[in-house]
């Protein structure tokens, strides 16, 4: 008896397809591997990636922040939280120091559940004090943990920097800050080794 399924079926498809389909992996065999190690090997991302962002500080320590919500009114996800509050230097009766001016950020909060990593808080932010790193490892087993508060997002005390609060560097008013004339510095204002 014989197999009408094979008899309908052309020399090609019966011979050539299969030992074809095998060819595939051979040739693939050969070529360069570029299955990515992670997170074992990391590769660098680019120089401008949208990673973690970054609450900047002036040279002695001041926050950049002055408060004033509009990255998080530019926020398309309404992924940031701002409270501002006022400095003061009435030490005497309690008053502290965050920022240059009138205003600081007393809580700054970023929600990386719904952040998109878009950069129109940064575009929105007046004084440079918000910018993105190039981290991009945010994630997280829980919910909680990925609302990133101030004290996460705050930039790092380099040397020659104090942590706030403490009153403005002697003889300059926060004009001086925000126009970047700064004792040993002169470079203007918020272009100064920020990552973007
Ligand atoms: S990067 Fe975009 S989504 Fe994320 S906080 Fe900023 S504006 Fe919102
Ligand atoms: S990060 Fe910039 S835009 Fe956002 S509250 Fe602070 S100063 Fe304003």
């Amino acid at each position: 008896m014989t197999d009408k399924s094979s008899e309908s079926k052309s020399f090609k498809e019966q011979f050539i397809d299969p030992v074809a389909g095998f060819g595939v992996t051979f040739r693939t065999m050969f070529r360069k591997v570029v299955t990515e190690q992670y997170p074992f090997e990391k590769q660098p991302t680019a120089p401008r990636f949208h990673g973690r962002h970054q609450l900047n500080r002036w040279p002695d320590g001041l926050e950049k922040c002055i408060g004033c919500e509009l990255c998080a009114w530019a926020c398309p996800a309404d992924a940031i939280y701002v409270e501002g509050a006022s400095n003061s230097d009435d030490v005497a009766n309690g008053g502290e120091r965050f920022s240059p001016g009138e205003r600081y950020g007393r809580v700054y909060q970023i929600n990386y559940l719904r952040c998109i990593l878009c950069g129109l808080c940064i575009e929105a932010c007046p004084t440079r004090a918000l910018t993105m790193t190039n981290e991009y490892e945010l994630a997280d087993d829980n919910r909680t943990d990925l609302i990133y508060e101030k004290s996460d997002l705050l930039a790092p005390l380099l040397p020659g920097m104090e942590q706030p609060p403490h009153p403005m560097a002697d003889g300059l008013d926060e004009g001086d800050y925000y126009r970047g004339i700064f004792a040993g510095n002169t470079t203007p204002a918020g272009t100064a080794g920020e990552p973007r």
